[in-house]
């Protein structure tokens, strides 16, 4: 597979900057970054728009923003980080005491350096965050003047959607959220690994089996709205991937799909144990990422996410710290391998039926019988004549490829492989579900 090391790096140091909430220009700004590495669709949704049980809000931007001390110098601005500015903040230009101006600071005491990220997106509110460290040093002696330049306005909410078209219209949704400003792992990393698993899909297509609904949405505000207005498509998906916080410097862990037995799961573990890698079970839970829009009772979609220090977990979270020293294109690129082969697997994962029921199939008349007789395959412990005997055992027409793989135990890619033959001549057809 390609080493993607370089092109993510550029990627990663180009999109970081980038002032994202759940609306505005800078949203729009990635997803055209991103439109440089697949042809994605970017779908504009009004503001007002009743989504299920939501509104879509107002749309933010954002100029300018700071603190002056009374001497004239900016103490705290939004130039340097964009994280110094609560997300939705409204707009404000006034003189202040710090005790007026204390209800309105946010800090981290337990990482004096860090600057925290916080949003206000339905309560309408302004704030800034900053260092403890710069917290010590503002005195109640001082007015401050406090101004931020932000516009809610009409508008709308962006998202971006690419389909991608496989011999099967059976579709596995891959979804990752565009919503945070600078912070690497959360979700930067989920962005431009999504972006770079399309890649791969794009260059591959014609020998797809599946299709692919991959979509870059704000979390939960642009899930609702992706799913209210796709609901008919996205009631007809069964499995998912949700990718973000896979790039930390940490453990490799996942979290699993509402139902634990969907095979989904399992496949994961096999990736992580055929790459040697200890990781960390997480279990389903209602809290998380847009898996929470996507496995509620309408959708139910079984919904995985691999994860390299997972939110909530990792101490940087939510902070100016996950950056991009946190977060390495090495390790990014690792994990959209992980991903790649995981994909792979989910890709041939079809359902089949052998056409010849009653008794053996009569291999040697369709020139089926190997000619290496019992010879094992490469790096199994099958040969090629038991996989076809075995599957076409189990092709009833309800029988997975991965269980039938799992009795094998042998990798579904090899299995996929060795019944080809048998698809070629019709002997088995593809159950289209
Ligand atoms: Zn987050």
């Amino acid at each position: 597979m390609t080493d993607y090391t370089h092109d993510i790096d550029i990627y990663l140091k180009r999109l970081f900057p980038i002032t994202r909430s759940i609306t505005g220009e800078g949203n729009r700004a990635t997803l055209r970054i991103l439109q440089e590495i697949i042809p994605l669709n970017i779908i504009e949704y009004p503001a007002g728009q009743h989504v299920y049980d939501w509104t879509i809000p107002k749309e933010w931007n954002i100029k300018e923003a700071w603190i002056k001390n009374s001497r004239g110098d900016k103490i705290i601005d939004f130039e340097v980080s964009n994280l110094h500015v609560i997300s939705y903040s409204a707009p404000v230009h006034r003189k202040m005491t710090l005790e007026e101006l204390r209800p309105h600071l946010h800090y981290h005491e337990v990482l004096p350096h860090a600057i925290p990220y916080r949003t206000s997106y339905y309560h309408e509110n302004w704030g800034f965050c900053l260092t403890y460290k710069q917290y010590e040093t503002l005195s109640s002696n001082e007015e401050y003047e406090v101004f931020i330049d932000s516009e809610l306005s009409e508008g709308s909410l962006s998202v971006g959607e690419l389909l991608i078209q496989g011999k099967s219209t059976k579709e596995y949704l891959i979804s990752c959220y565009i919503c945070h400003p600078s912070m690497a792992n959360d979700s930067l990393s989920g962005v431009i690994t999504t972006a770079f698993i399309a890649k791969e899909l794009l260059k591959n297509q014609g020998n797809l089996e599946h299709s692919y609904r991959i979509v870059f949405v704000p979390e939960t505000i642009g899930a609702i709205s992706y799913c209210a207005n796709n609901e008919k498509a996205m009631k007809a998906i069964d499995n998912g991937l949700v990718i973000t916080t896979c790039g930390g410097l940490g453990q490799y862990g996942y979290k699993q799909s509402w139902n634990k037995n969907d095979f989904i799961n399992q496949m994961i573990e096999d990736v992580f144990n055929e790459n040697k890698i200890n990781f960390i079970t997480y279990p389903f839970d209602i809290h998380g990422s847009d898996e929470r829009q996507y496995s509620s009772q309408g959708f139910k979609i079984n919904c995985a996410t691999i994860t390299k220090d997972r939110y909530y977990e990792y101490d940087y979270y939510h902070t100016s710290l996950d950056n991009l020293d946190f977060v390495t294109a090495a390790n990014l690129n690792w994990t959209l391998h992980l991903y790649l082969q995981l994909i792979d697997k989910m890709d041939k994962n079809l359902v089949y039926q052998n056409l010849y029921p009653h008794c053996e199939v009569m291999l040697s008349k369709h020139d089926l019988y190997p000619k290496t007789g019992g010879a094992l395959l490469p790096n199994t412990n099958i040969s090629s004549l038991d996989i076809i005997l075995w599957s076409l055992f189990y092709m009833d027409g309800n029988t997975t490829l991965y269980e039938i793989s799992k009795q094998l135990r042998t990798d579904i890619c090899v299995v996929y492989d060795q019944i080809k033959p048998l698809l070629d001549k019709q002997i088995i057809k593809i159950c289209d579900e």
